[in-house]
């Protein structure tokens, strides 16, 4: 079993990354990550992202509204920020309070800063296999890390448990894109789906985003599958200073002896997210210029 070092796969996107706006000309690509409220887990992954942009040398500008903002006030802010020619890539951390509707603020962002790639736009560009638009980070980093650990998905049956707007649906467009690297064949599991451990257990790479922390257990995966672990669980855990600890929608310990190559959690796909977003707003500065 081989373990995929999401960590050291970002540390070396990040490292090229850097190098790339150190040589770019004029403004320094600049990103507007809008928080709403203090979701802790919110807090955690904006934080980090102003992180990895100040290493990078991208100028990230924070911006918090109060949880009370209107839908009517967070579009102005938009409007704002699609305007502001100093500002690349528009990011709107979710979750959003339920009185917001996430959809509609996606289709807000305008397409040409929509670094999260969940625009209608971009997210129609993934389909139709053009290039010009923004893939959304999990899936882009997915299939990084796959094609930085040399699996190439050409002809393989690769099963994606979870359907949703974020991870499920876009990294099964990838996988299924007629184009080096992808090339698979495609299966979608959801909350509907019948004998799902009979679908799991044929995938040769099975990507697990469902939200449930260790759903996926050792009769659910085949013998030498790559498993790719998207959960990010916090769950209740007395010893830990923080009263939690993080775990992923794979049983880890049991599943891993199975595998020919895993992702762990934490250290997995999540750093992989954080790189292609930055990634992302190199490209959207690049294409603005
Ligand atoms: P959602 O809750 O939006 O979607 C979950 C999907 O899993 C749905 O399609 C749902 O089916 C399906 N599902 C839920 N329960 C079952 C079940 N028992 N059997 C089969 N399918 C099921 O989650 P996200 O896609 O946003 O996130 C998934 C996980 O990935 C979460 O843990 C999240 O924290 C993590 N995540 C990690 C990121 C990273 O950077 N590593 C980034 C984004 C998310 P249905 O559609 O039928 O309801």
């Amino acid at each position: 079993m081989e373990l995929i070092d999401g960590n050291q796969i970002a540390a070396a996107l990040i490292a090229e990354l850097k190098a790339e706006v150190a040589a770019l000309p004029g403004r320094k690509p600049c990103i507007a990550l809008v928080r709403v409220g203090e979701d802790p887990a919110s807090v955690s992954y904006v934080r980090k992202k102003e992180k990895t942009a100040a290493e990078i040398g991208l100028i990230s500008r924070i911006i918090l509204p109060p949880i009370t903002i209107t839908q009517a006030e967070l579009f102005t802010l938009l409007d704002e920020l699609n305007a502001d020619p100093t500002v690349d890539g528009i990011l709107v951390q979710s979750p959003l309070p339920k009185h917001i509707d996430e959809v509609a603020v996606f289709r807000r962002v305008a397409p040409e800063k929509d670094v999260d790639g969940f625009n209608t736009i971009n997210l129609g560009k993934v389909a139709q296999e053009d290039e010009t638009g923004f893939v959304a980070c999990t899936p882009a980093g997915i299939m990084e890390l796959l094609s930085r650990s040399g699996v190439d998905l050409k002809g393989k049956h690769v099963v994606v448990l979870g359907r949703s707007l974020i991870v499920g649906k876009p990294v099964a467009l990838l996988a299924l894109q007629k184009k080096a690297g992808a090339n698979a064949t495609v299966t979608i599991c959801h909350s509907a789906t019948a004998n799902l451990s009979a679908i799991t257990r044929q995938a040769d790479v099975l990507i697990a985003a469902i939200g449930r922390p260790e759903f996926v257990t050792p009769d659910m995966v085949k013998a030498g599958a790559v498993v790719i672990d998207v959960g990010i669980n916090r769950v209740a855990d007395a010893s830990k200073k923080t009263g939690y600890r993080l775990t992923g929608d794979v049983a880890f310990d049991r599943v891993a002896p199975l595998c020919s190559k895993i992702t762990p959690v934490p250290g997995g796909v999540g750093p992989m997210t954080v790189a292609m977003l930055m990634k992302n707003t190199v490209k959207a500065r690049r294409l603005s210029a």
